[in-house]
């Protein structure tokens, strides 16, 4: 191979290492390291000569979980280009507010990507060309829409495509490197613009994490095997920070597999985690739920399992125990970070997760927290504030949004818009969104603590407490609940459970039942404008 820009090597170096093994498998197409090679090289090069694609360009990935996702996306990266992956959820509104806002040169979609996108692509004067992948109509008719398997065939065939190195390109570690959308759970989506040092420090961040649980028990952290080969299945979009960041970069890195679903469904991933011997899952605290409270779990063979590991939204202080019930030989794992923060900024692993079930972990020493009043104080532990982090993954800023960058980007601290307090050791607590706090009559009241009163219920699935208005106190406390199959509670019984935890004040006025899943985004954050919307105002 030719020498690679220095942020990619591994990229090379993988690929070299773990050339025959696995490292994508979507239903019966499986591509080794060496096939996911020539891909990207391959691809890089018609990025670059069929397309012009020059460094700094964003080229748009979007596709569900794929195998030409990662393809498209490190060959991006590999040719200087800003890899800007979006949301597959998002309408044809969204895409184009999204390819308008990046000013995407060229798009990699899927077919139902594209049927979204094309009303509004005579707007999109930046957008060059759409590349679709997995294509099933024969012909587009349309200048701008090209093929993505007529340059690159099948992922079964990639193994035989010419090995053609890299393109020639300068490129450094402060180089942009992806523009990666926030969630959009309080506003618009935000492009956050990371650097290629940025992108691979998430990976050192969790490591560092990890060895300092044992190093922190007077334990030597377990020397890596190079024959095991541990396999992720994966339930989050690639589209997200921790899908790209989290999962897909270190699970190349490490040589080991991914295997990824047309769409998440915890009853079609047990036979998956049986026959492909799944070794972690996880993403988000709902999907590690709906594994383990799966009512055909006991019918399949799982104890490949040896991570159970999440993160992104609140999850029960009861997930851990639950995990170690289950799974006694199983990492259980939780992370916290933002889309800003390249994902993984703190990790609670193993035996320090057990002693502190409500901690998200506490930071590697490459990593800075701080709590600040409202007047910008630095508080003592203990304290609730806002939370700060400062981070060699930490964003450049948003791009194109020079006044939410002003707002979030601050000398090198990413501003989090979280609530959270740190303990004497520095471990993180996050007490909820400064965006996600009730005020009822004066009193404030953190959505997250009366969820956790109700989660600690042993019929209790998922819930999620919202305000609803009210006249005179301003808000009051609802909840809407989700039982475990088969478990039943009233109002009344759930109402005292909670009161025998909390103030009488913070106990829900209104909890309503639901047999589904309450409603959540593509990165697994429930989607509380929906269920404000099932509560009356009171007076
Ligand atoms: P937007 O910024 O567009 O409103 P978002 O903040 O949901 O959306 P992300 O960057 O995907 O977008 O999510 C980061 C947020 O997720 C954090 O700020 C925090 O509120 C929440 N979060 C992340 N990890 C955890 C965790 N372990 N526990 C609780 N909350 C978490
Ligand atoms: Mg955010």
């Amino acid at each position: 191979y030719p020498e690679a820009p220095p942020t990619l090597r591994f990229l090379v170096e993988a690929s070299q290492a773990h050339g025959e093994r696995t490292f994508l498998v979507y239903e019966n197409e499986r591509v080794t390291f060496n096939a996911h090679w020539r891909a990207v090289s391959h691809f890089a090069h018609v990025l670059k000569s069929e397309f012009n694609v020059q460094k700094g360009d964003r080229v748009a990935i979007i596709m569900r979980n794929y195998p030409q996702w990662p393809v498209a996306f490190f060959a991006a990266l590999s040719i200087g280009a800003i890899a800007t992956p979006m949301n597959s959820w998002w309408t044809g509104e969204e895409l184009e507010y999204g390819l308008q806002n990046a000013g995407v040169k060229v798009a990699v979609v899927d077919p139902q990507i594209f049927e979204r996108m094309r009303e509004h692509m005579s707007g999109l004067s930046d957008l060059e060309a759409v590349i679709i992948a997995r294509e099933t109509e024969e012909e587009r008719n349309n200048p701008r829409v090209h093929n993505f398997e007529s340059f690159m065939g099948e992922p079964n065939s990639w193994a035989d495509l010419e090995n053609k190195g890299l393109p020639e390109i300068d490129l450094g570690p402060d180089d942009d490197a992806t523009i990666m959308y926030t969630s959009g759970t309080t506003g618009k989506p935000k492009g956050a613009l990371a650097t290629h040092r940025a992108v691979i420090s998430n990976f050192l961040n969790s490591m560092t994490c990890q060895a300092r649980m044992f190093l922190r028990r007077g334990e030597q952290p377990p020397e890596p095997d190079p024959n095991e080969q541990r396999a992720t299945l994966l339930s989050i979009p690639f589209f997200h920070a921790t899908g790209s960041f989290a999962v897909l970069i270190p699970t190349l890195l490490r040589g080991d597999k991914i295997v990824s679903m047309y769409k998440w469904d915890a009853g079609k991933a047990l036979p998956i985690i049986e026959a492909e011997k799944i070794s972690t899952i996880g993403g988000v605290p709902a999907i590690a739920w709906q594994v383990l409270e799966h009512p055909d779990r006991d019918k399949y063979d799982l104890s490949s399992i040896l991570a159970v590991s999440y993160g992104g939204a609140p999850s029960a202080p009861e997930l851990v125990a639950t995990i170690k019930k289950r799974f006694p030989e199983a990492m259980p794992g939780n992370g916290w970070g933002m889309t800003e923060t390249c994902a993984t900024a703190t990790l609670n692993i193993g035996e320090d997760y057990v002693h502190r079930p409500t901690s998200a972990g506490a930071p590697p020493k490459a990593v800075e927290l701080k709590v600040v009043s409202p007047d910008g104080d630095t508080l003592p532990p203990g304290e609730v504030g806002e939370l700060w982090c400062k981070s060699p993954a930490n964003c450049k800023g948003y791009w194109n949004r020079p006044d939410a960058t002003a707002e979030t980007f601050k000398d090198g601290w990413v501003v989090t818009g979280d609530l959270a307090r740190l303990d004497e050791d520095g471990f993180l607590f996050l007490v909820d969104r400064a965006k996600d706090m009730l005020i009822r009559g004066g009193e404030n009241i953190y959505c997250i603590e009366v969820e956790n009163a109700l989660y600690d219920h042993p019929a209790v699935m998922d819930a999620s407490v919202v305000g609803i208005p009210h006249k005179v106190l301003g808000e009051e406390v609802g909840a809407v609940v989700q039982l475990k199959p088969g478990k039943s509670v009233t109002q009344d019984e759930l109402r005292a459970h909670v009161a025998s935890q909390l103030a009488a004040f913070k106990v829900p006025v209104e909890i309503k039942f639901q047999d589904e899943p309450l409603p959540r985004n593509a990165n697994g954050k429930i989607l509380k404008p929906a269920l404000r919307e099932q509560f009356a105002p009171r007076s």
